[in-house]
């Protein structure tokens, strides 16, 4: 295949039959509209981003970052790439406003996590458009929002809007390993980034219905879960599996402990953004669940918890936003099968919700093991995951009027995100960070991210484009 440009696109394809129909085979071509030409830019140069392999490990984003900078300089926008590590390079831009209100700082990683080729079914390195959808590693995650926020400044830049704050571009490396050459690293070297007022990075989620037809809500992450890992030990003398000693060895101990983890429910309780997302969704959830949301949004303190076991059974990524959740995912003992063991160990990753008290959450993890001879370890300072305010705020106010343009009618609602991103490495920067999903998803594509086949449907690609554009110019006004 190509680079997915086999066929004109489906925007110009009246014009192409009626000009067929007319017999204009010398007809001037009219002047693409500045929506038409952000889509076609926009696909450019993602094709570009995405033929530079930067899986990390060992990411290689120097030359990624280049072919931003590229399309910058093409604009008169002078772009600087800052390399922590041989190759490891990260992009800044600014686009200078008055200086009224303090920087914007856009955000998008260009590191991607590796493929395993076998399991694609086009190159991962070409972007490549099968029946409706654009194919690519890091189309969603994350190089689709670095292109168009390339293409947002060059679009203000080029019109003259005016700013009332800079905006700030940050094309980042090592967002996927976080091995220190990436955001922290430009924090803690590069000072004018911590002037940002408000942030806007990845982790949002714009949701297509299953069939297709509507974007059901577009969401923008406000908070998130932070993840810590417990590990369970256990020792004991170890010997010869024919002659086992009386006391139960590490491996018993630590698998009955495991499993009385694993049987263990955090209780529910609504932050401020999952409140607000939950009060979101409700309406637009039809049946049961729809019911369930709406009890649990409804409820001032405590949610009711059969609603909430209503929600963990039909939706267990929205019950996971109510709660801290502790999963065992790593278990380590024995060598031999004729060998007791000495050592038996365990860890449990949980992710904790950004208000939690950890040392409680360790203390019931304790008595849950109710085993003093098995060490439960884990870092029980407080979660350091500010949340940014939700509400009716700059953002969500920009974002709206965005939206509205995009996506009329659709509500604009906040998010806790059950998983993490770089934002809280902003907010505890004193930034104010929100994520994004320009590209509106169904949730079997939004799976598709770190996964084999990542993919975004091509009529997802322009009004995502549009929608960053329109943020942007509506944050700077
Ligand atoms: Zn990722």
């Amino acid at each position: 295949m190509g680079q997915g440009r086999t066929a004109p696109p489906m925007r110009l394809l009246p014009l192409f039959l009626t000009l067929i129909a007319l017999g204009c085979s010398h007809a001037a071509s009219p002047a693409p509209t500045s929506s038409q030409r952000g889509a076609e830019e926009l696909r450019a140069l993602l094709a570009e981003l995405i033929a530079v392999d930067t899986s990390n490990p060992p990411g290689n984003e120097t030359a990624a970052a280049q072919v931003a900078a590229r399309w910058l300089r093409e604009a008169g926008i002078e772009a600087e790439i800052i390399e922590p590590a041989p190759g490891r390079g990260n992009l800044l831009a600014r686009l200078k406003g008055s200086g009224k209100e303090r920087p914007l700082l856009v955000l998008a990683h260009l590191d991607t996590v590796p493929v395993k080729r076998e399991e694609w079914a086009t190159d991962p390195w070409q972007l490549t458009e099968r029946a409706g959808f654009l194919y690519g590693r890091g189309v969603q995650d994350n190089k689709g929002m670095a292109a168009a926020s390339v293409l947002a400044l060059r679009r203000l830049g080029r019109e003259g809007v005016k700013l009332s704050r800079d905006i700030i571009l940050y094309l980042g490396a090592d967002e996927e390993v976080g091995a220190g050459h990436g955001l922290e690293w430009m924090l803690a070297n590069r000072p004018a980034l911590r002037e940002a007022e408000l942030a806007l990075n990845e982790g949002g989620l714009t949701e297509l219905d299953a069939d297709r037809r509507r974007v059901r809500f577009v969401a923008l992450q406000a908070a998130e879960r932070v993840s810590r890992n417990v590990v369970l030990k256990a020792t004991g003398p170890g010997g010869h599996s024919s002659a086992p000693p009386a006391a139960p060895n590490p491996l018993v101990r630590v698998s009955a402990a495991v499993a009385r983890i694993g049987a263990l429910t955090f209780p529910a309780r609504l932050t401020p953004a999952a409140r607000l997302h939950l009060q979101g969704r409700a309406p637009l959830t039809p049946g049961e669940l729809g019911e369930a949301l709406r009890r649990i949004a409804a409820s001032p303190d405590a949610p009711p918890q059969d609603a909430v076991d209503t929600v963990a059974r039909l939706d267990p990524a929205l019950a996971a936003v109510m709660r801290s959740t502790c999963v065992p995912t790593v278990f380590q003992a024995g060598t031999r099968p004729n060998v007791i063991p000495a050592t038996a160990e365990a860890t449990i990753n949980c992710r904790l919700l950004p208000d939690e008290d950890a040392k409680a959450l360790h203390a019931r993890l304790v008595a849950a093991v109710a085993d003093p001879s098995i060490q439960v370890e884990m870092n029980t300072s407080p979660p350091d995951s500010p949340m940014s305010p939700v509400g009716d705020n700059a953002m969500f106010r920009a974002a709206r009027a965005a939206a509205a343009r995009v996506w009329p009618g659709v509500p604009v609602i906040p998010r806790q995100s059950t998983g993490t991103t770089e934002s809280s490495l902003l907010r505890r920067a004193g930034i104010h960070a929100y994520g994004i999903d320009l590209f509106a998803l169904t949730p079997e594509d939004a799976r598709t991210a770190h996964a084999p086949n990542e993919r975004i449907p091509v009529t997802s690609l322009q009004p995502g484009a549009e929608f960053v554009y329109l943020l942007l110019r509506e944050l700077a006004r």
